[in-house]
């Protein structure tokens, strides 16, 4: 970090403007969509976020929203702010949601104009089965609305088979781009329901001024001062992930996360979220052992000079976050984090077998 030369990003030049749409199309290459827009949100995602919520609330929209972390939270909350009657499903505190659930609460309401939930969690590692809540939305002719900001490139989704409406996409989490720009997929469904009801422009949080000031104007220059930083990051993000494929950029995350459960497992220890195919393959959670705060472990573990994370949320202090993501989706991130893990517990006196973790981690890359 010390060696990187600041001054290169100085003076970056302009983005070309007919450079956005292709940057756009390649994105929904990575839903492999062929309905929907996409379009750019010159901010961090939570923004985007805020942005949809903001977009499709109105007094009378009754929503089903999920919470699995406080971002779900934070969804309900500017719903509710836009005048939305939302129904909160949530799940055990740092748990993915149980579909049962969600249906619960879906057949207990006369009429559902909108189901919410977060894909894969980077803040917990839960992961929420994308394929029962879209069934779940659109048994209700509901808009089925995902936060993809840390599952794109993580795990597969697929925008039109799961008749997804509105998905948000961050660049910062598995695409390992620039948190400073953020992309929002829209269905022509979801554009309808936008558009019904008068635009509150001029508003950073309008998908519809976005829509009426680039895609209905041909998709050239982004009005205002783009961040040309953060858009050669995103296209350099991309050009990345492409030369790798995005399948292998999924498989790797699979593999990451598989190596890590495997390796916590052999060390003696069981991974937070208990059912494999219920945890992200961003990030494998373990809970701290009974009177030991996490921030302790992970202070150790700095020691060592191994980044261990605490959970985000409720959980925090509980959990300790074995971060695979991005460029960390690797064998050596993972071995890492299972090995100084294992060394913290030992140090706290917890009997751990680190051996046998760096062998399970081992077997699960063997070439
Ligand atoms: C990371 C993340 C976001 C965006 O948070 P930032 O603060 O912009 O990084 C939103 N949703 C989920 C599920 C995330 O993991």
């Amino acid at each position: 970090m010390s060696r990187f030369d600041l001054r290169l990003l100085l003076d970056p030049p302009r983005y070309p403007a007919d450079r956005y749409a292709p940057l756009a199309d390649r994105i929904k290459r990575l839903f492999a969509t062929t309905r929907g827009d996409v379009v750019f949100v010159q901010a961090e995602a939570t923004l985007a976020l805020e942005a949809v919520a903001t977009s499709i609330a109105r007094p009378g929209l009754v929503a089903v929203n999920v919470v699995t972390s406080p971002y779900g939270a934070w969804f309900g909350a500017w719903l509710a702010r836009g005048g939305a009657t939302v129904h909160q499903v949530n799940a055990a505190p740092g748990q993915p949601i149980e579909a049962a659930a969600v249906s619960a609460c879906v057949d207990r309401l006369a009429h559902v104009d909108v189901v919410a939930a977060v894909h894969a969690e980077s803040s917990n590692g839960a992961l929420n089965p994308l394929g029962a809540l879209a069934a779940l939305a659109r048994s209700r002719q509901a808009l089925f609305v995902v936060d993809a900001v840390a599952s794109v490139g993580g795990h597969p989704i697929d925008f039109d088979e799961h008749d997804i409406d509105i998905a948000v996409i961050g660049a910062q989490k598995a695409l390992a781009g620039p948190a400073g720009v953020s992309a929002v997929a829209v269905s022509a469904r979801a554009w309808a329901h936008i558009d019904a009801r008068p635009d509150f422009a001029p508003s950073s949080l309008s998908l519809a001024e976005l829509k009426r000031n680039w895609l209905d104007r041909g998709r050239l220059a982004l009005p205002g001062t783009p961040p040309a930083l953060e858009f050669w990051a995103l296209d350099a993000a991309l050009d990345r992930v492409e030369a790798e494929g995005v399948a292998q950029v999924i498989a790797r995350h699979r593999q990451a996360a598989q190596a890590s459960r495997a390796g916590l497992r052999a060390l003696g220890v069981e991974p937070w979220i208990a059912a494999d195919e219920a945890a992200s393959a961003l990030v494998t959670s373990v809970r701290a052992p009974e009177g030991i705060h996490a921030n302790v472990l992970i202070a150790d573990a700095a020691k060592l000079g191994v980044e261990l994370l605490p959970g985000f949320g409720e959980i925090e202090g509980r959990i300790v976050r074995l971060d695979h993501t991005g460029l960390r989706a690797s064998f050596d991130a993972v071995l890492a984090n299972v090995t100084a893990f294992g060394a913290v517990l030992e140090r706290r006196a917890v009997k751990v077998d680190i051996g046998a973790a760096v062998r399970a981690v081992r077997d699960v890359y063997a070439v």
